[in-house]
């Protein structure tokens, strides 16, 4: 072995397919470091697609290679960017310039691949590497790169919600900040009392991406909570085309009751009458169960007219997954809407996620 990080990966993997993946990554020439995917793996070392893509995760985490993602141009197949994570969100909104076919491109996630470059060389002398290919001379080395489907991000549904939503370790910190005055002694004063959990959701729903929100929204007979617009269009995450071109939230901050129909008739009327397909109630207790029957009738009755209209909510049971467990809240709201539009009121968060498992 070549990387000592690698002798761990022996308990975890084949250890035959580790000792090929640490000589083949050690002698790959120089200007195949890079744009390595978890294609070339699986068709160099004969191995899954899957355990492939895990291999290079692994070494990843160990410090070995670093991730990052390729843009090609969806006409000429021309790399035209090389970006973060960070990025891949404003690539999919904004397009990418293309110079060979000198024009903006729009992008998406199959237009963008993940890859990943060698950043650590094992701790070992070019002699013993010399020694180790003659004792291996015969080992067919290519040297094409090619990409697939399944390196695109098509195929890699999680790191596209992450691209959209993604709060750091200070943000969970202001979250669990803002949890706790939830539950402050506000006395007779209901408005703090009430704005106290409009100031924690508007602080959730704006760490999403391309999303801006706003508790100051009146129009002639209403005022809204909490109002998020949604101004762009992609098709992926697909949850943006319930969300876009706004959505509108409810909040309660109150602990002894449920929220009842009143709530959910409120919040539909409102958006019968505007463009937002998207309403949430917020309380603390979940919601009294006629809720979620009448969200259900009111999506079905509306189902072919021109928007939907579907109602979700939150309690302080779905804090616990988005500021505790950490859930990424567009998959967790999309988790939400299924259960409306497929009437499947026991689905659990778990099941969702096992069945829009990635390829
Ligand atoms: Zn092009």
């Amino acid at each position: 072995m070549f990387y000592k990080q690698f002798l761990e990966a022996k308990d975890v993997f084949n250890p035959e397919f580790v000792e090929n993946f640490d000589y083949w990554l050690t002698t790959l020439p120089e200007n195949n470091q890079k744009n390595i995917t978890a294609s070339v793996v699986s068709s160099r070392l004969g191995v899954k697609y899957m355990l492939a893509d895990l291999m290079l995760k692994f070494a990843e985490g160990k410090g070995i290679l670093e991730k990052y993602y390729l843009v090609k141009c969806p006409d000429c197949d021309f790399i035209i960017d090389v970006i973060s994570k960070d990025e891949i969100a404003s690539r999919l909104v904004e397009g990418v310039y293309c110079s060979d076919c000198e024009e903006m491109k729009d992008v998406q996630p199959n237009n963008i691949y993940e890859a990943y470059k060698v950043i650590k060389h094992p701790d070992v002398t070019e002699e013993e590497i010399a020694k180790a290919i003659v004792k291996r001379l015969g080992f067919k080395q290519g040297n094409d790169i090619n990409f697939n489907r399944a390196d695109s991000l098509l195929s890699k549904k999680s790191t596209l919600y992450e691209a959209f939503y993604s709060p750091d370790e200070s943000a969970y910190k202001e979250f669990k900040r803002l949890r706790s005055e939830l539950n402050a002694d506000y006395g007779k004063n209901t408005t703090s009392k009430g704005s106290a959990l409009e100031k924690l959701v508007l602080e959730i729903i704006g760490h999403i991406k391309y999303v801006r929100v706003s508790d100051k929204v009146r129009t002639g007979t209403n005022q809204f909570d909490c109002t998020a617009l949604c101004g762009i269009s992609t098709l992926y995450p697909s949850v943006f085309n319930t969300l876009a071109p706004y959505f509108i939230i409810e909040c309660k901050n109150e602990l002894k009751k449920k929220p009842d129909n009143n709530y959910c008739n409120k919040l539909l009327s409102i958006i019968d009458t505007n463009d937002a397909k998207l309403g949430i109630i917020w309380a603390r207790k979940d919601v009294t169960s006629t809720c979620f029957t009448t969200a259900r009738e009111h999506y079905l009755t509306h189902s072919r007219s021109k928007k939907d209209q579907i109602i979700i909510t939150f309690s302080d049971e779905d804090l616990k997954e988005i500021i505790d467990n950490r859930v990424n809240l567009l998959q967790y709201m999309e988790y939400k809407i299924f259960k409306v539009t497929s009437s499947s009121k026991t689905c659990t968060y778990e099941m969702f996620l096992e069945m829009y498992k990635e390829e």
